[in-house]
């Protein structure tokens, strides 16, 4: 068995665990392999030991990199988990599944138009900014309502929310103030939890996690 088919079968124990612990379903629970940076073999062992969620942060890197493997391997979903600017949001809307970094009025304008353009409704999630870190992307919880209101208008498919949680406060916090914004406005996923905290994530209501280095070790 190849490290990352290992790791994969170690992940899967672990969610099983926090989602019993959380006396939720694992099934509920969707990882989303974050496949960016790693090497072909790595992202081939997960396929052939059955993954079929990947996120990329990078709209080219993702293209390039999936493009091929897609043809052979159909059943995939690809994540947007990066920021997105609004001149990729062609490329965005026609390549990916998921969009987990919606984030302002101007990406709601180019997605939606495109999605339009394209005949698609791609689900999205809106990123929040759960720490007001100047330097980090997601709209500041205070500015959620109108950013929904404006998303739901523009007839956008929203279907939950994003964190990345400040590197040096407790995730768990983060999380449950997550929970506590999608309860507000009645959104049921949440996509929150990494390698190091995604049975954290779980045990606060996490229904998508993003593991990267746990799953293919670290990034080149
Ligand atoms: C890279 C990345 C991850 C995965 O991080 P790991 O610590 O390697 O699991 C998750 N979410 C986002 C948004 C990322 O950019």
């Amino acid at each position: 068995m190849s490290d990352v088919a290992k790791n994969l079968e170690d992940i899967g124990k672990s969610i099983n665990k926090a989602a019993k612990a959380a006396g939720r379903a694992a099934q509920d629970i969707t990882l989303v392999a974050v496949s960016k940076r790693q090497p072909m073999d790595r992202i081939l062992a997960a396929l052939n030991a059955g993954q079929r969620v990947f996120g990329e942060n990078k709209v080219q890197e993702a293209i390039t990199r999936w493009q091929d493997v897609r043809t052979d391997f159909p059943d995939i979903k690809l994540h947007l988990i990066g920021p997105l600017q609004t001149n990729k949001a062609k490329e965005a809307v026609s390549f990916f599944d998921v969009i987990e970094t919606v984030d302002r009025e101007k990406l709601v304008d180019a997605l939606s138009a495109e999605m339009q353009k394209q005949g698609k409704s791609i689900p999205c999630f809106i990123q929040v900014n759960t720490g007001e870190e100047e330097q980090k992307a997601g709209v500041a919880p205070q500015g959620l309502e109108k950013l929904l209101a404006y998303a739901k208008e523009k007839g956008m498919n929203v279907v939950g929310l994003m964190c990345i949680p400040p590197v040096n406060e407790p995730a768990g916090l983060h999380f449950a103030f997550l929970k506590t914004l999608a309860d507000r406005y009645g959104l049921s996923q949440l996509s929150m939890g990494m390698s190091a905290d995604y049975d954290k994530a779980i045990l606060a209501g996490a229904t998508h996690i993003r593991v990267g280095s746990a799953l293919f070790g670290a990034r080149e």
